[in-house]
């Protein structure tokens, strides 16, 4: 149904919202407690901005091309205030926690600014309070169980925030100053939040947070990732455990066992690393140097023989010569990382690799992301093409975007929206099923199976 200033009609009870989640994962958590706020206040979320009274744009503002995607975004949607039912533009998350006062200045069209940690406020603006909210403390709220949430992705896949901000001082990163220190929930609360998703359905939980190795340091008890991750794998039909963002540590013997002890608890590590180079790990003031990854690397590998290995880069950082940059292909041939991402340095005011001099030239930059990223694709062809034929364990994730007789899943070496996906061939099965599937092909970053039935046959081919 179209909104109230378009088509002259506006229904008395219900009040619509609309939301634009932009970012990371972490800040998808945030849009779904917002969700759940509007959910309580009795909004309904519509699909289409023109018929909302209330837009809602949750920002990413860590680096340049998503602060440019959140400027765009929210001057589309201040559109809406002349072309559609919007009265009130939102505009929360950590573009509005950094640049509140400029933003603030320059557009007028937003009516209120709330910042990354203010997510419940919400429910003022829905109360109608009247007079413009600006950003807060980010160190004034973590996440907690009683919160209300909606998921956004799956019925039965879902991120777990278990810490917010981050106490590390990487030189490139905006983060620390954006989002605070690190505030880590009590295991008690994450285990009660888990155990009320897995009672809605969910059967796969991806944990996040800035610095997930460093989970717990900040409490009075201490309590250690692996005690979470203990406490967390004893939820009756949770089947799937993934942790994401591990700070290249060594990870303890403690954890090690857990991963080894749990079956849910899955062999999948997502360590960002950034570089390779000693010079450049010193740059970015990761605290290690080269040798540290390596030995980290072989280490998991002896500990997990089947771990999956999920990582990010950063090149055309300040100082980056062909000799650091070579050192890192080395790395990626030597390591043949199953999953890559490879971001362009951004260079960023607040943070000391922004007041660094020695830049390198962006299409030298650009140069060097796409030879990496042509490296990696070379590895992820041949680690696929070594999966065609075994039976893997497959999360049916609902029916295929490519077409209505195939079903789309993952494996689990496979996290959603970063990893790509399995396309279930022949077969039936619902969303959220956990079944065993023989891999019959391979791109580069998909897979193609067949579903096999619980007796451990192929199943019947769809018509
Ligand atoms: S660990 Fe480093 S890169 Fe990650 S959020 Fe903290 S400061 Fe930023």
């Amino acid at each position: 149904m179209a909104g109230a200033k378009h088509n002259g009609y506006r229904n008395a009870v219900t009040r619509r919202i609309h939301f634009v989640s932009l970012g990371c994962a972490k800040n998808r958590v945030d849009t779904e407690i917002m969700l759940g706020v509007s959910d309580a206040s009795g909004f309904e979320v519509v699909a289409d901005p023109a018929d909302a009274e209330i837009i809602v744009v949750n920002t990413c503002g860590f680096i340049g091309p998503a602060k440019e995607e959140s400027v765009d975004t929210i001057l589309e949607m201040a559109h809406y205030k002349d072309a559609g039912a919007c009265e009130r533009l939102v505009v929360s998350g950590c573009l509005a926690q950094r640049y509140v006062g400029q933003l603030a200045g320059e557009m007028p069209e937003v009516d209120h600014f709330l910042g990354s940690s203010d997510m419940l406020r919400l429910r003022e603006i829905l109360d109608d309070r009247g007079e413009r909210l600006m950003v807060g403390n980010p160190a004034d709220y973590t996440i907690r169980a009683t919160d209300p949430r909606r998921l956004t992705q799956r019925a039965h896949s879902a991120y777990v925030k278990i810490a917010e901000g981050c106490n590390r001082t990487c030189s490139f990163c905006a983060i620390p100053g954006i989002r605070g220190k690190q505030r880590s929930r009590p295991v008690d609360d994450v285990v009660r939040e888990v155990e009320g998703l897995v009672a809605r359905g969910v059967v796969e939980a991806n944990l996040v947070s800035q610095d997930t190795i460093a989970y717990g340091r900040d409490l009075d008890d201490r309590p250690t990732l692996a005690e979470l991750v203990a406490a967390l794998a004893r939820i009756d039909g949770l089947r799937w455990l993934r942790l994401h963002y591990l700070y290249p540590e060594t990870l303890s013997a403690e954890l090690v066992d857990v991963f080894r002890t749990h079956d849910n608890v899955l062999s999948y590590v997502d360590m960002p690393l950034q570089h390779a180079s000693d010079a450049m790990l010193r740059s970015m003031r990761r605290g290690h140097g080269g040798r540290r990854i390596y030995d980290v690397i072989e280490r998991l590998r002896g500990a997990l023989p089947d771990m999956v290995f999920r990582t990010t880069f950063i090149v055309g950082h300040p100082g980056e010569t062909d000799a650091d940059f070579d050192e890192l292909c080395d790395l990626v041939r030597w390591a043949e990382f199953d999953h890559v991402g490879v971001f362009l340095y951004s260079h960023e005011e607040d943070t000391h690799s922004g007041t660094m001099r020695d830049l390198v030239d962006g299409d030298v930059a650009r140069a060097r992301q796409r030879k990496l990223m042509t490296l990696q694709r070379t590895i992820a062809r041949k680690r696929s093409n070594a999966l065609v034929g075994r039976e893997l364990e497959v999360l049916v994730d609902g029916p295929s975007e490519e077409s209505d007789i195939l079903l789309d899943g993952r494996w689990w070496g496979q996290a959603p929206e970063v990893d790509g996906k399995i396309i279930l061939a022949n077969g039936t099965a619902r969303p959220g099923e956990i079944r065993r599937a023989v891999v019959t092909q391979a791109a580069d970053y998909d897979l193609v199976a067949d579903l096999l039935t619980p007796e451990g046959v192929r199943d019947v081919p769809v018509e």
